[in-house]
């Protein structure tokens, strides 16, 4: 991933702690670190951990309950309803631990988290080892949460207190979306932001009928609002992004901000295609995001990459859109840096924090291997996935996660699924 397109044979990376001391020729390592552990990774592809830079993790309970809607039916007449009498502090609990079970197996490493009672989230992240960027929630509509904006405001920075010092976590400000913030919310951004060292996550231009909307109501596209009260820059990260124009998309090239591209999400609910190739054109960030299980219904970085990669090829009429390479890096420095974590995760390069993966290839329908890149998007899925590394925590080992006990979590997600089913 770093440099760009550069694949390393028969290297080894060398981690100290938390980091990475060096990548170097594996006879190379050996000598210089005689006494180093070492872990046989012969055969196996070694990556960085993949960023999840959108998604609804506590969502994942909520997988598979509602299917084959559009997005404002799915939205106003089975989840929100649902969501208002069922979520809790230990709904957000349990759902986020079955989330990073099945992202961590999976090689994500780091993810991007919209929802209520992120404390639970960011609880539940760090004890299972994952890097989370808590979005802190900043609605005007009551939920179970929280009652008024002034109410998720103080219940997102009393979070942010808590857990600002922690290695493993960041945070952003994440207004639910565009259309859905009023303009009085929309220009106190910048300074909540300046204040407390926030990034924005919020969706962004998902469907037309939104996009629609929000100009009838405001006259201006979300991207042009957001600029109109400098909301916008590198800290920024939008997820969706699937109608812009090409105002949107200059503005948000020139202001260094990022899209999270969701493709599976985007195809599942009809809400089109965004314009990806345009936007690596146009030289903005993208990142890819699986968006929540209860639109997916995967939290799985492979199916994006892969879909990334397919789709931006039909949508762009050009079999040469987002290459393997392309979408790998999406997958990986692109939600880095959208998530504000570009000098700390995102490749494998000295200095920067061990968040990586290794891939097996040994399954029939991976051989033979000419390009390990187009393996990785074209090829392999989450199944290959045998170790994953985060902060140089071991914490899955030959498949098997290490922080979490996958048959508690099993027990609680039915548990669940039988209450949401009684509602
Ligand atoms: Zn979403």
């Amino acid at each position: 991933v770093e440099p760009a397109g550069v694949v390393l044979r028969d290297h080894a990376v060398v981690v100290a702690a938390d980091s990475i001391l060096a990548v170097a020729p594996h006879a190379e390592a050996a000598a210089a670190y005689p006494d180093a552990e070492v872990v046989d990774l012969r055969g196996h592809i070694v990556i960085p951990g993949l960023v999840n830079a959108h998604t609804h993790a506590a969502m994942t309970l909520l997988r598979g309950f509602a299917d084959d809607l559009a997005l404002l039916e799915w939205l106003q007449d089975r989840i929100w309803p649902t969501e208002q009498k069922a979520v809790t502090d230990a709904f957000v609990a349990d759902g986020t631990t079955a989330a990073c079970w099945e992202m961590l197996t999976g090689g994500t490493t780091s993810f991007a988290d919209m929802y209520l009672f992120p404390g639970s989230a960011i609880a539940a992240a760090a004890s299972a080892g994952v890097r989370i960027n808590a979005g802190l929630a900043y609605l005007t509509v009551p939920t179970a949460y929280a009652a008024t904006e002034q109410e998720y405001l103080s219940r997102g920075l009393e979070v942010h207190q808590q857990w600002r010092d922690h290695p493993l976590v960041s945070f952003s400000l994440a207004p639910h979306a565009t259309y859905s913030t009023t303009p009085q919310s929309m220009t106190r951004i910048r300074a909540l932001c300046d204040e407390h060292r926030l990034g924005v996550h919020t969706h962004l231009q998902e469907t037309q009928e939104q996009v629609d909307g929000e100009c009838r109501e405001f006259g201006m596209t979300g991207v042009q609002r957001l600029l109109a009260v400098d909301a916008l820059g590198p800290g920024f990260f939008g997820a969706h992004g699937v109608h812009l124009d090409d105002r949107d998309i200059e503005v948000l090239a020139h202001t260094g901000s990022s899209v999270v591209h969701c493709p599976s999400s985007n195809l599942k609910l009809a809400s089109g295609f965004a314009p990806v190739a345009r936007l690596l054109a146009a030289g903005v960030n993208v990142a890819l995001g699986t968006d929540g299980a209860a639109s997916n219904n995967r939290l799985d970085m492979w199916q994006e990459m892969r879909t990334a990669a397919v789709l931006a090829k039909a949508v762009a009429g050009d079999p040469a859109a987002v290459p393997a390479h392309s979408a790998l890096r999406m997958a990986t420095m692109g939600g880095a840096a959208a998530l504000g974590l570009a000098d700390r995760v995102g490749s494998l390069v000295p200095g920067k924090q061990a968040d990586i993966v290794s891939v097996a290839v040994d399954s029939p329908a991976s051989q033979p291997v000419y390009d390990p890149a187009s393996h990785l998007v074209y090829v392999l899925g989450r199944e290959a996935v045998r170790n994953v590394w985060v902060a140089g925590r071991h914490l899955v080992r030959d498949g098997y996660c290490t922080t979490v006990d996958g048959a508690a979590v099993s027990a609680s997600a039915r548990a669940w699924a039988d209450r949401v089913r009684s509602l």
